[in-house]
């Protein structure tokens, strides 16, 4: 039997012991097998009826039989139940994606500061695809803040709004040299009033940079934490501090990004993959996207030969000399 998002504590608890004896055999693989199952939620009363996948950690491939979902509003979900389902999807998330991580590329505090500035309006990748350039020509603060404004423009132009970022990450390199002898401040308060700098990039440089937990409520975020009904809030800080209150303070980094991933992997803006999602049985969004196992395979983002998100070769300094995740950078 399936794990319905809603369901009683002692319902909850049983399909989580469930989960767990299955859990080591069923993640390796990656990729979810569909089985049947019955979940609800309000949108789904109003639509057709819908089926999910028998358990968070099925694999697609084997999807076969489906079966009419039963009505359960997630409205009855009590503040422990919903602490419980929440904590679980992170869970399951974190097995889906062992290697979950800041997308964008760089080395040092600095580069992670410049390139998140950087991705705002436009995809990691072409940050990546930037970034090379602009810190093989400016390494450090000091060399930023001296460049000729018209050269750095013509670097950052692949990523859109151009004039506005070379202002934000010049600004923000003299700001780092008057003010912060040329590092980059690991405290709040003081990377916001960086230029360019909001909450959410300080939150990504303190996670990332700096080893301090920190909630990324970017769009992916946003989206994702109102399907799963863990807050209606829309206003990113109020999002923030009632995501923030479900989680331990060291799960916050990580739960960003296992969220991220989820969201530009499979549970996209206009057409989630909802067949071939490993957390449907806990989803009260479950059938906003498609059902079909096969054809949401099909929508899923796939690294070459991985399950969707894992990445085959993870950056060196990802992994610890064992190969294991890394602590992040700056951490310890
Ligand atoms: S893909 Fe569908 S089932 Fe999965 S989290 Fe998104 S809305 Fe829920």
């Amino acid at each position: 039997m399936k794990t319905p998002a809603g369901k009683t504590a002692a319902g909850e608890k049983t399909a989580a012991k469930k989960a767990t004896t299955k859990k080591a055999a069923a993640t390796k693989a990656g990729t979810k097998k569909a089985g049947a199952t019955s979940v609800t939620t309000k949108k789904a009363i109003k639509k057709k009826p819908v089926a999910v996948p028998e358990k968070a950690t099925a694999d697609v491939k084997g999807a076969s039989g489906v079966k009419t979902v039963a009505a359960k509003p997630p409205a009855a979900e009590s503040r422990t139940a919903l602490v419980r389902r929440a904590r679980r999807i992170n869970r399951e998330l974190a097995e889906v994606f062992p290697y979950a991580h800041p997308e964008l590329d760089f080395d040092n505090p600095f580069q992670l500061v410049v390139a998140t500035v950087l991705s705002a309006q436009t995809t990691d990748l072409r940050v990546n695809q930037t970034t090379p350039a602009l810190f093989a020509k400016y390494p450090t603060p000091e060399d930023l803040a001296a460049a000729n404004p018209e050269e750095v423009e013509e670097i950052l132009r692949p990523t859109g709004f151009f004039r506005a970022k070379t202002k934000s990450v010049m600004g923000l390199s003299k700001a780092l040299v008057e003010n912060y002898g040329g590092e980059v401040p690991g405290r709040l308060e003081e990377l916001v009033k960086l230029p360019g700098v909001g909450r959410k990039t300080a939150f990504v440089v303190l996670g990332n940079a700096f080893g301090r937990p920190g909630i990324t409520v970017d769009t992916h975020f946003q989206r994702l934490v109102r399907r799963w009904q863990w807050t209606e809030q829309t206003d990113p800080d109020k999002i923030e501090a009632e995501i923030g209150a479900l989680f331990p303070k060291s799960d916050w980094t990580d739960l960003s990004h296992h969220v991220i991933w989820h969201g530009r992997r499979i549970c996209h803006a206009r057409k989630p993959a909802c067949g071939a999602c490993p957390i449907a049985p806990l989803c009260p969004a479950y059938g906003e996207g498609e059902t079909d196992p096969e054809k949401a395979k099909k929508l899923l983002k796939y690294e070459k030969g991985g399950f969707p998100g894992q990445r085959l070769n993870p950056p060196k300094s990802y992994l610890d000399a064992g190969g294991k995740p890394a602590p992040p950078l700056g951490a310890g």
